[in-house]
């Protein structure tokens, strides 16, 4: 999803909240964001079972992961533009001529995806700072301490990406607890059994016994379905990859562009989580799907 667009609605009006609004039918598991069905006298357009109140979805957990995340970014967001502002105005100094804030910000990007490797290549660190900066040759020591001494990525931006991968393990975790319901059995007996699926590996066998298809390919018709951008897949992958390289033990694993891919992530893995329940978590009997949340 574009970073405009995610900024202006879910960054900047916090007010709206993609995990807000969904209610579950207790008789047929039916998902939908339409609020008539608020209303208990309303029939179910799945079912038409009316009269019992609908239950709240998603996991209390996974809404609150989402503001955690969100908090985060706005954090981290704003400290990295404060930055970003500040070595701007240094280098402007510096130089004695104008920098603009996009070429600093394009410049500490690329440093920061440069390994050490190449950095330490004769020339190569040297070569990008003077295709993006007019730096007299008696300045440019000051200008690569100005830039390397700079935090564009803020510890906030790595939780962002941390936080993304558990709110998408906790909606994945409850959504195979939801097969399982789909499939007869009782919910705290599902839930222990995906709590003891320890790895996404043994999490994905056991989908595939049920289901017969890999969680990846599942998710990839419901990002079709759900009209998410084309991007999820490929954001969820990048971003899995860098928290694991981050909690391995790489602290520069995470930049501030993972966590706008994150944070797309985090946004739109509701979408794509209900279309999933609405596939593969539909109930044949009246069964209690989840504890509701006070609302
Ligand atoms: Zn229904």
């Amino acid at each position: 999803m574009e970073w405009s667009y995610l900024k202006t609605y879910y960054l900047d009006s916090q007010t709206v909240n993609p995990s807000s609004g969904y209610l579950r039918c207790p008789s047929c598991g039916f998902l939908t964001r339409n609020p008539e069905m608020g209303d208990p006298a309303v029939a179910c357009p799945e079912c038409s079972d009316h009269g019992k109140p609908r239950f709240h979805w998603p996991v209390l957990e996974a809404y609150t992961l989402f503001s955690m995340i969100r908090e985060m970014m706005n954090r981290g967001e704003k400290r990295a533009d404060t930055e970003v502002e500040r070595v701007t105005s240094e280098l402007a100094n510096i130089c004695r001529s104008s920098v603009q804030t996009e070429t600093v910000e394009s410049l500490l990007r690329q440093i920061h995806n440069m390994s050490c490797a190449e950095a330490e290549k004769d020339g190569k660190l040297a070569g990008l700072i003077n295709s993006h900066l007019e730096v007299p040759s008696e300045c440019f020591d000051d200008v690569l301490c100005g830039l390397i001494d700079t935090e564009a990525v803020t510890d906030e931006h790595k939780v962002v990406v941390v936080l993304t991968m558990s709110l998408t393990e906790v909606l994945l975790n409850d959504f195979l607890a939801n097969v399982l319901v789909a499939n007869r059995v009782n919910l705290p007996v599902a839930r222990k059994c995906v709590r003891a699926c320890e790895t996404y590996t043994s999490k994905n066998a056991l989908f595939k016994d049920i289901v017969g298809e890999s969680i990846q390919r599942t998710i990839k018709g419901a990002v079709e379905a759900s009209k998410s951008s084309k991007s999820f897949l490929d954001d969820l992958q990048c971003i899995r990859n860098r928290r694991n390289a981050f909690i391995h033990g790489d602290p520069d694993a995470i930049s501030r562009e993972h966590a706008r891919r994150a944070f797309s992530v985090a946004v739109e893995s509701f979408a794509v989580f209900a279309d999933l329940f609405n596939r593969h978590c539909r109930l044949e009997r009246e069964t209690v799907p989840d504890v509701p949340r006070a609302s």
